[in-house]
C-alpha cells in the first residue's frame, strides 16, 4: 500500500511538471490558390475571381520563429496537411511553387531559364497557434507581377482534370516570355518548358493552351518539331490577320501550323468547358467564340478568294477550325474520343515528319487506320468543320 501511494505521487508529479506535453496540439492547414483571370467568365470552371481553390499537393515548409525547419513536404491532393505543433512557439509558413498532382505528375514554376529559382510565398509569419486543435486556412495570393498563383491554379486544374494520359511527368513553367521583347507565351521545346509572358499569365485559356503543346512533346519525346506559322496572311485591307502574334484563331496558316495550334486550343477548350453541356466558350478578345458551332473559317477564305476556289486554301488551314473539329470529335457532336485518344491520334500521325503544308491526311490515316475512328465519322466531321484542304 505504501509503495502504491508513492507511485501515485510520482505519476501525479510527472504529469504536472511537464507543461510541454500540454502545449502541443494537432492542427489542420488548408492551402488555397487565389486566382485573378482576365478571361474568368469564359468556360465552366474557375468562373469567379473572388473564389479560392484547393492547391492540390503544393509544397509547404514550416519554420519556427528561430528559423528551424520543423516540416517540409507536399500537402494532400486537396492541399491540406495535419501537423502537431507547440502552442508556445511561433511559426512561419512558406509555400513553394511546386506541386505533386494526381497521376504522380509534378509542376514547377520558376523565374527564368537563366535564373531557375522556384517562386515561393510566405503565407503567414509569426503564427502563434491556438491553445486547442483547430483548422487554419491560408492562400497563395495573387501577385500582379508574377501571377504565380494563376499559373499554379491553371496548370494544376488542367493536369488533374485532363492529364491526357500523362503520369509521372514533370512540367516546368517560367515567368519569362519566349523572347526578350516580351512578344509571346509558348511551349519552348528546346528547353522542354512553358514560358508565360506577363499579360498572359492571367488568361486561363492561354495557360492551358501552352500546356497542350507541352503534353504533345511530353507524351511523344523527341517530337520537338518546328511549327511553321509564318504564312502571315493579310485581310482585305492588307493588314495582318492577327493582332499580336504570327498566328491566331482565325488566321490562314500552313496546314501543319493550323493542326498543331488547333490541338493546343482543343486541349484548352476541353479543360475549361464541360463537354456534357451544349456549349463551348473560347474567349477571343472582344469577340468571344461559341466553339460548339462549326465556323468553317477556311471555307470562307476559299470562297472569298479572287477568283474563289480550292487552290486558295490548298495545304493551308485555320487553327480555330481544327480546335472546333476536335471539340466535335470529343463532345459527342461527331464522336466521344477522350482527350488522351485525341493525343494518341496526333502522336501516331508523327507531326515531326510532316512538311509545312501537311497534316490532314496523316491525322486521318492515324485516326481511321490505327485508332478505330470509322472513316465515315472522320469524313462527316471533317466536312462539318471544313478542315480538309489537301495540296492540289
Ligand atoms: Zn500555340
Amino acid at each position: 500500500m505504501k509503495i502504491l501511494t508513492s507511485l501515485l505521487i510520482l505519476v501525479a508529479s510527472t504529469l504536472f511538471s511537464i507543461p510541454a506535453f500540454a502545449a502541443t496540439h494537432t492542427y489542420t492547414f488548408n492551402f488555397k490558390y487565389d486566382y485573378e483571370y482576365g478571361d474568368v467568365v469564359s468556360g465552366d470552371y474557375y468562373n469567379n475571381n473572388a473564389e479560392l481553390v484547393n492547391t492540390s499537393g503544393i509544397h509547404a515548409k514550416f519554420y519556427t520563429q528561430a528559423g528551424t525547419l520543423v516540416w517540409s513536404g507536399y500537402t494532400s491532393s486537396s492541399g491540406s496537411v495535419q501537423l502537431t505543433l507547440d502552442d508556445t512557439q511561433k511559426y512561419d509558413i512558406l509555400l513553394e511553387a511546386k506541386a505533386h498532382l494526381d497521376d504522380n505528375n509534378y509542376i514547377y514554376i520558376k523565374f527564368s531559364y537563366a535564373n531557375p529559382l522556384l517562386h515561393s510565398q510566405w503565407v503567414v509569419t509569426d503564427l502563434q497557434p491556438h491553445t486547442y486543435s483547430c483548422t487554419y486556412n491560408f492562400a497563395y495570393n495573387y501577385n500582379s507581377t508574377y501571377k504565380v498563383s494563376n499559373i499554379l491554379a491553371g496548370l494544376s486544374f488542367s493536369l488533374n482534370t485532363k492529364p491526357a494520359s500523362a503520369s509521372s511527368k514533370s512540367f516546368t513553367a517560367y515567368t519569362q516570355s519566349c523572347n526578350d521583347a516580351g512578344i509571346s507565351s509558348c511551349y519552348n521545346c528546346n528547353i522542354q518548358a512553358l514560358q508565360y509572358k506577363q499579360n498572359e499569365r492571367d488568361h486561363k485559356f492561354v495557360i492551358a493552351h501552352e500546356l497542350g503543346h507541352h503534353l504533345e512533346d511530353t507524351l511523344s519525346p523527341g517530337d520537338c518539331f518546328t511549327n511553321d506559322c509564318s504564312f502571315n496572311a493579310t485581310d482585305e485591307e492588307g493588314a495582318p490577320e492577327c493582332q499580336s502574334s504570327g498566328h491566331c484563331w482565325t488566321s490562314k496558316e500552313y496546314a501543319s501550323c493550323a493542326a498543331n495550334e488547333g490541338l493546343a486550343h482543343f486541349y484548352s477548350l476541353a479543360v475549361w468547358n464541360d463537354e456534357t453541356e451544349n456549349d463551348c466558350d473560347f474567349p477571343k478578345q472582344n469577340d468571344p467564340i461559341e466553339c460548339e458551332i462549326a465556323h468553317t473559317l477556311m471555307e470562307d477564305k476559299c470562297n472569298t478568294c479572287d477568283p474563289p476556289g480550292a487552290y486558295c486554301c490548298a495545304g493551308k488551314g485555320v487553327e480555330g477550325d481544327w480546335a472546333e473539329f476536335w471539340w466535335g470529335m470529343h463532345s459527342d457532336i461527331c464522336d466521344t474520343l477522350t482527350v488522351a485518344e485525341v493525343y494518341y491520334i496526333y502522336i501516331d500521325a508523327n507531326p515531326a515528319a510532316w512538311g509545312s503544308s501537311q497534316g490532314y491526311s496523316q491525322l486521318k490515316d492515324s485516326a481511321t487506320t490505327l485508332n478505330g475512328v470509322p472513316t465515315s465519322v472522320w469524313n462527316d466531321c471533317a466536312d462539318l468543320y471544313g478542315i480538309k484542304h489537301p495540296l492540289l
